[in-house]
């Protein structure tokens, strides 16, 4: 074992779809080719989002696609009591904000901070916001800049979400803030996750760092997409993974990263074979940079 943590944190929002295949993949693999240890991390947050039985769902479908995890499981929604205290170490740094969604949506979703100069009553529902400005410049540029696994060098800048939100205003904490209290309070070294979180890193590097938790490193897996060029997600209701068809799932999402073809026969195939031989050919420098079709969805 190296000091590799790496982690796949899914939402139960619905099953998992090729997408989260991809990027549970591209976690183990990533982490396995490391010596390290990889984590599941179950982001339960949102309880009006979720759907019931998706969570058990999602690890089934892991188990039967071999990607079995190390440790124990780690559920958000019993780890409030931590949200709430990493909130109180940041009380110089956040603010309530009673501000609509239309207003900010007419600021293209840069929140302007207004709230930092206009106080809530104390009567009203709020939500908790942080400073985006609070560090040091050397800090607050390693927040903005980091060099991801697989793209390189990216520059995202804090201002252009602005000041956020870390805790609702319908009482819930925010992903935000949960997934840094949990990756810092799991020693998570690498993310490894979708292109679609790459917006959110350097908000997150921006809180680890107000933690001062050690930043891990990260990387982006290339996003796959529908037939008519949108992302999978399970809000659009992807197609659930067939867990009868494990072997070929695996086979296709080690493909869309970049592996080599397997010169096997898939039907008599284990997805832990299949997964083993992809930790023995994993090579980051392979694995595309641009989203393309999910393979099952692509015309024959
Ligand atoms: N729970 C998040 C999602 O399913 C992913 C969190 C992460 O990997 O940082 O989109
Ligand atoms: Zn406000």
């Amino acid at each position: 074992m190296t000091n590799y943590i790496g982690r796949f944190a899914p939402s139960p929002t619905g099953p998992l779809h090729f997408g989260s295949l991809v990027a549970a993949v591209a976690s183990y693999l990533d982490a396995k080719a490391h010596q390290g240890t990889w984590l599941l991390r179950m982001e339960d947050l949102d309880p009006p989002r979720e759907q019931a039985g998706a969570a058990d769902r999602i690890l089934q479908s892991l188990e039967a696609h071999g990607l079995h995890w190390d440790q124990q499981l780690v559920y958000q929604s019993h780890r409030l009591e931590a949200y709430q205290q990493a909130m109180a170490t940041l009380k110089y740094a956040i603010y309530p904000c009673n501000c609509i969604r239309q207003r900010i949506i007419g600021m293209q979703g840069r929140y302007d901070g207004h709230c930092r100069r206009h106080s809530p009553s104390a009567s009203e529902a709020v939500a908790i916001r942080v400073m985006t400005d609070t560090l040091s410049k050397p800090q607050q540029h390693q927040s903005e800049h980091f060099d991801d696994i697989f793209l390189g060098p990216q520059y995202s800048p804090l201002d252009h979400n602005g000041d956020f939100i870390i805790k609702r205003k319908d009482g819930l904490f925010a992903y935000q803030l949960a997934v840094c209290v949990d990756d810092a309070y799991q020693g998570v070294t690498h993310v490894i996750r979708g292109h679609d979180l790459l917006d959110s890193t350097s908000r997150q590097r921006y809180l680890l760092s107000l933690f001062k938790a050690k930043l891990p490193e990260y990387g982006h897996t290339p996003l796959a997409l529908g037939k008519d060029g949108s992302k999978l997600s399970k809000q659009a209701k992807a197609r659930p993974l067939e867990d009868t068809q494990a072997a070929s799932n695996i086979m296709a999402a080690l493909h869309f990263l970049g592996c080599p073809s397997l010169p096997v026969d898939i039907n008599s195939t284990s997805c832990e074979e299949l997964l083993s031989w992809g930790v023995q050919v994993w090579s980051r420098q392979s694995v595309p940079t641009v989203a393309s079709i999910a393979p099952y969805l692509r015309d024959k």
